[in-house]
């Protein structure tokens, strides 16, 4: 009977174990057919300073149209993307798209708006990296002080004497570099004193439970601290209350985005969201 119930779990499992399989390999297919296909999409979210709301710039994030399941969110894609070389092609695109996006909302809005850009870490380490962001550029006609790359702590921390050479050149071409999710990775001081950063950005994690988490609340204050230290810019990520924005502002962030502005969303309602919110600061300024 033992015997029995040991075959039946280990069915279970293998069963299980190929249900998964078959999942992945179903969602591998159809994420290689993805970009022909156009079913890529991007949603924008603003970026907003924190001492007098002005809009700065925006991120953007890409979304799966996936026909049978809707709207996939990135974490569920961008792992896989990174496995199979997709990402190297819809990292392009992503690209591409946001820098002809930022161009046509800076001369809509009469206003310099930087664009964000999330990099993954194969990306960085393809050796075209920098010629295809200065063709982008070149060809979109964004100035390269508007594009800004985020890069993941765990990314930079590969330390490979090729990226650091990268950023560099990425440096050097004139766009921004931020580090995205900071707080969750081991960057030391001196790395960051070392490397041509211009930006970090607070974790949401750390952000969330503000006002109650003590320690939270010690930590995104310690961020802020650090990058006026390193006189880097600051942006606080995943602001949803009031009373965050109000702890970050007395801490002397510098902007933050999050649900309190907008949830991200596609070109067109975006271009609504800032039409409104700017015409409305405009009209709230004595
Ligand atoms: P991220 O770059 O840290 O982006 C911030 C994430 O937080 C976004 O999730 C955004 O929708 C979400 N968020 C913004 N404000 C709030 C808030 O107030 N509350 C909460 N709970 N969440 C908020 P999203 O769009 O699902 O993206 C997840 C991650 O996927 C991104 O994290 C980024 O690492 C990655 N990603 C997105 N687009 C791209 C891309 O084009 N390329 C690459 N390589 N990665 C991307
Ligand atoms: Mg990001
Ligand atoms: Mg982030
Ligand atoms: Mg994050």
């Amino acid at each position: 009977q033992a015997k029995d119930q040991g075959r039946s779990t280990y069915q279970f499992y293998t069963s299980a174990l190929t249900r998964a399989a078959h999942d992945r390999l179903a969602l591998e297919t159809s994420l290689r057919h993805a970009l022909e296909r156009e079913e890529f999409t991007l949603h924008y979210q603003p970026q907003v300073r924190v001492a007098d709301g002005a809009l700065i710039g925006l991120e953007a994030l890409v979304r799966w149209r996936h026909p049978e399941r809707g709207l996939v969110a990135p974490d569920e894609f961008i792992p896989l993307a990174e496995e199979t070389g997709l990402i190297g092609p819809l990292g392009l695109w992503v690209m591409r798209t946001a820098c002809r996006q930022a161009k046509i909302w800076s001369s809509l809005f009469a206003r310099p708006l930087h664009m964000a850009v999330n990099v993954s870490v194969r990306q960085l380490r393809h050796p075209n990296l920098l010629d295809q962001v200065r063709s982008i550029l070149q060809e979109t006609g964004l100035p390269a002080q508007s594009l800004e790359l985020e890069l993941t702590e765990s990314t930079l921390m590969s330390r490979e004497e090729r990226t650091e050479q990268t950023l560099r050149n990425l440096k050097e071409l004139g766009v921004r570099l931020s580090i995205d999710d900071f707080g969750t990775g081991y960057s030391s001081l001196a790395y960051l004193k070392r490397m041509p950063i211009d930006v970090l950005k607070i974790d949401r994690s750390f952000v969330k439970d503000i006002p109650e988490d003590f320690s939270d609340m010690e930590i995104a204050a310690t961020i802020i601290a650090m990058a006026r230290t390193l006189r880097l810019q600051v942006v606080a990520e995943g602001v949803e209350t009031p009373a965050q924005m109000d702890f970050l502002r007395e801490r002397g962030c510098d902007s933050y985005q999050g649900f309190l502005l907008t949830r991200p969303m596609d070109a067109a309602a975006m271009t609504r969201w800032i039409d409104e919110y700017t015409d409305t600061r405009l009209r709230a300024v004595p």
